[in-house]
């Protein structure tokens, strides 16, 4: 069996290698930013509610030497090509669009004064993209601990995850909420944290021993999510919009209660109205699943699981018909205790709560049957909470 100390060292010695080959010589400083898995609380961040989230063992690695040119060489092992930039005109690159999440964040820490000192990268990534789990976050909080540490300068985790937020927004084009990378930069090593998006805060929310937190990946691309993701967004303010001609006081759907809702629902156009349902359901979902795993209430989290799946299927309309059958096949496997999807949906992953001494039947059996409803071979695996970004001593 291999230990994990020989899978780290068996990692950056890969990694060194690939630095060798690509700028000769070894690199000097490595850091790392762990993915996150959301167990409750889709699209709740820019609503400016509540996620209860975990950072995971899967986390991307930069190994860097530092330049004195004033510019970064980027390159990754997952993606073909890389770029070189100056550190004093920072660009997009249209031809390798991956290194706009380490330029965006450049860009912003730049913009924001901080001093910046240039480096050869190569970066190395565990985190599968486009699925759910946030590997642009790591990336951005990967670059971010870079920066810090070769200039020398302070940046507390949650400035760090407002930057990344900003290069994805700004820079990468892409209006994603706070959660990815505040999960990334602040995630805890052995908890879950209940992250409250409003205050840029979280307190822990210990997962009970015995319930292991299971990655289900449909292997379903997600498609028109850019698109479809600021169309809800905008559905969502549209109802806070509305809304405030009768309750002047609110500022987002966080403020607003499922009474309020019901009571005005005919206010709102049908579409807008299920999307503000969902999202203060889910809202409300969120606390109650922490207290759940506090309670070690096993057929309460797998209600709470459940109906968020419902939700997001007929309220926020975000599961496409591979999560379905994903869905179906965690749910007959043995050790099940609730599952949901991950992340902004339209495919990618779902995330289970399993009985951990079921996890291996659990994954043979729902490897088995997914394949038979969808012709995709599914990618099941327990993750473990794993610290935030930061510095990798070796
Ligand atoms: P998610 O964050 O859910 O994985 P995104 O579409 O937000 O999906 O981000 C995925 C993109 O981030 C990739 O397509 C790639 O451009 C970039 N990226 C993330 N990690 C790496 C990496 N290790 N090397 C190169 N690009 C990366
Ligand atoms: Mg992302």
């Amino acid at each position: 069996m291999v230990s994990e100390h020989d899978s780290i060292s068996e990692r950056r010695r890969m990694m060194e290698s690939a630095f060798v080959r690509r700028f000769g010589g070894a690199p000097t400083v490595w850091t790392r930013a762990p993915g996150r898995v959301d167990l409750m609380g889709s699209h709740t961040d820019y609503n400016e509610g509540f996620v209860l989230t975990m950072s995971i063992d899967r986390d991307t690695w930069i190994a860097a030497r530092p330049r004195t040119t004033g510019r970064v060489a980027i390159y990754s092992m997952n993606l073909e090509g890389g770029s070189v930039f100056p550190l004093d005109n920072i660009d997009h690159d249209d031809t390798h669009p991956w290194t706009n999440y380490v330029r965006g964040v450049a860009k912003i820490l730049s913009d924001l004064g901080y001093e910046l000192t240039g480096f050869d990268g190569m970066v190395h990534s565990t985190v599968p993209f486009g699925s759910g789990l946030s590997s642009s976050a790591a990336i951005e909080m990967a670059t971010a601990v870079m920066f810090r540490r070769l200039g020398d300068f302070n940046l507390d985790p949650v400035s760090m995850a407002l930057v990344g937020q900003r290069a994805e927004n700004d820079f990468v084009g892409m209006n994603c909420g706070i959660l990815d990378q505040y999960s990334s930069a602040l995630g805890q090593e052995a908890t879950a944290i209940l992250l409250d998006c409003r205050h840029l805060n979280h307190q822990t929310a210990s997962i009970p021993p015995g319930v292991a937190v299971v990655i289900c990946d449909t292997k379903a691309h997600r498609e028109l999510t850019g698109s479809e993701y600021g169309e809800r967004r905008a559905q969502c303010e549209e109802g806070v919009h509305i809304l405030q001609q009768f309750y002047p006081d609110i500022s987002a759907l966080r403020d607003v209660s499922s009474e309020q809702l019901s009571a005005h629902a005919e206010s709102l156009p049908p579409v807008v109205e299920r999307r503000c349902r969902f999202i203060i359901q889910e809202n409300q979902r969120v606390l109650d699943l922490a207290r759940a795993l506090s309670e070690n209430d096993r057929p309460r989290m797998g209600r709470l699981m459940s109906e968020s799946f419902a939700g997001a299927r007929d309220l926020y309309e975000i599961v496409v018909p591979e999560m379905e059958a994903m869905m179906d096949a965690i749910s007959a496997a043995p050790g099940f205790i609730g599952g949901r999807g991950a992340g902004a949906g339209f495919g990618g992953c779902l995330v289970a709560l399993v009985d951990a001494a079921r996890t291996d039947e659990f994954i043979a059996s729902a490897s088995e049957s997914y394949p038979q409803k969808t012709g995709l071979r599914p990618d099941i695996y327990p993750v473990r909470a794993a610290a935030g970004a930061g510095n990798l001593d070796f």
